[in-house]
């Protein structure tokens, strides 16, 4: 008989989950308190880049993020008044930027980013939708000299411990590479093997995949409880309420639960007792229908870490780190800081009015690695969250890995870094 599993959270991380599991076998029901795909999931900016392998907790990171704040030119925010669970993240944030740990945490995205590239390329091929994936690569683009070249070292090392290819644009060559951009820039550092593709479409796509292998997804049920296995191989069951009324509470019971609710997964863990270590990263995205002159490649544009991802018909500029809780205003300031970067980067000023501002909570884990796995002293809960700013380059392999635990399969890459359990008990 299949077991029943039931996902909580239909965003890219939970679609997957589900699709992984069902191939298995199992017989998945995905509650979803919104819409499916309709979270952080909907308005990033695309990118499946293999080559964001380091984590953002690197030996100087605090101290180069603080002056940045300081001098203004930060598309980092951080709340005036941290709350204590921002305190204790910051906290273990800074414990995590040691050589030793950004290496173990280098590794572990690594084989999730390596693993996920070669699964979307099955996933996406001969997609009912165009899901717009191209490995056009990623060109990073940096506003002096002094930066380009201090991006050197770092280009040699990616390449030499993980194989990433990278290839210097010098400033005289930087307008003819991509004509959109401004000439009198610093250079830019191309890596050719990074991907992109329409974020929603990804969704739609892994739904209709998980569809096929008999998911049933259910919109507007928010997941207010779990309860654990009492005993081995007792059913766990999870209580879901219709989204924003008051309806009568449904449950659903199963032999496995998997929390892939994104930023919001620390509410439903830590009734279980465990912290994840996660809090919300808050990012915007502008999306504006194509116009002349926008970029033929990805960019990002270093000095102020804004994504520009052409697509299709639109191209979208996206960025910002903004850790105030879970506040989901849209902050005109920070809107103004993302077109202030595009002005200043590219030859034609945008001048078409925008289709979308949006703005996503990312699931930023305290070392940048997701957890992913069984829920220590929860029998039969498990978690797929804390991708950061990376889960929709990693969803896949995410999703994979979290089949074959709860499945009790061999896992296809090494478990033990993702382990939720790490920062303990909440
Ligand atoms: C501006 C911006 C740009 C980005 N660009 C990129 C990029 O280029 N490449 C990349 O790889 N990543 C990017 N990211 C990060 C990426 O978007 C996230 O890592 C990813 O979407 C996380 O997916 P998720 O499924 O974990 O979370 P989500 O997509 O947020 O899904 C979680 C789902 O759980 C649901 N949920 C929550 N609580 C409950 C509950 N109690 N009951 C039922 N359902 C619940 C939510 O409604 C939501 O739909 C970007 C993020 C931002 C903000």
């Amino acid at each position: 008989m299949s077991r029943a599993v039931i996902v909580i959270g239909g965003g890219v991380v939970g679609c997957a989950a589900a699709h992984e599991l069902a191939r298995r076998g199992a017989a998945v029901t995905v509650l979803e308190r919104g819409e499916i795909g309709a979270g952080c999931s909907r308005g990033n900016c695309g990118y499946i880049s293999p080559s964001h392998v380091d984590p953002l907790c690197v030996p100087g990171a605090v101290r180069k993020a603080l002056l940045a704040a300081f001098h203004g030119s930060s598309a980092l925010t951080i709340a005036p008044r941290a709350d204590r669970t921002l305190a204790r993240w910051l906290h273990r944030f800074r414990g995590h930027c040691t050589p030793e740990r950004a290496l173990i945490g280098a590794r572990a995205r690594d084989a999730l980013l390596k693993s996920s590239v070669s699964l979307y390329d099955t996933l996406l091929a001969d997609a009912p939708v165009d899901p717009e994936h191209e490995r056009a690569g990623l060109l990073l683009v940096y506003r002096t000299e002094a930066e380009f070249q201090a991006h050197a070292p770092t280009a040699a090392r990616l390449g030499a411990e993980y194989g990433v290819v990278t290839e210097a644009v010098p400033p005289e060559r930087l307008s003819t590479f991509e004509p959109a951009l401004v000439d009198g820039l610093g250079g830019g550092w191309w890596y050719p093997g990074d991907a992109h593709a329409r974020p929603d479409r990804v969704v739609a796509i892994l739904r209709q995949r998980a569809e096929e292998a008999g998911v049933r997804f259910l919109g507007g049920r928010e997941v207010s409880d779990l309860a654990p296995a009492e005993g081995p191989g007792g059913p766990v069951r999870v209580t879901a309420r219709p989204t924003g009324t008051p309806g009568e509470p449904e449950t659903f019971s199963g032999e496995a639960a998997v929390i892939a609710t994104g930023a919001l997964a620390p509410a439903l863990a830590t009734r279980l007792g465990v912290d994840l270590g996660i809090v919300p990263g808050k990012g915007y995205s502008i999306t504006f229908p194509a116009s002349e002159g926008m970029p033929r490649r990805p960019l990002v544009l270093e000095e102020h870490h804004v994504a520009v991802t052409p697509f299709a018909d639109t191209f979208r500029v996206g960025s910002t780190m903004e850790f105030t809780g879970y506040d989901d205003a849209i902050r005109p300031d920070r809107i103004a800081l993302l077109r202030r970067a595009a002005a200043e980067h590219l030859r034609h000023p945008i001048e078409v009015p925008a289709l979308e501002e949006w703005c996503g909570w990312r699931p930023m884990s305290a070392d940048d690695v997701p957890s992913i796995g069984p829920l220590p002293g929860a029998p039969g809960i498990h978690v797929a969250a804390g991708n950061g700013m990376v889960g929709l380059s990693t969803a896949p392999a995410t999703g994979r890995l979290l089949a074959e635990l709860v499945l009790d399969e061999p896992p296809h890459i090494d478990p033990a870094p993702y382990a939720p359990g790490r920062f303990g008990r909440g």
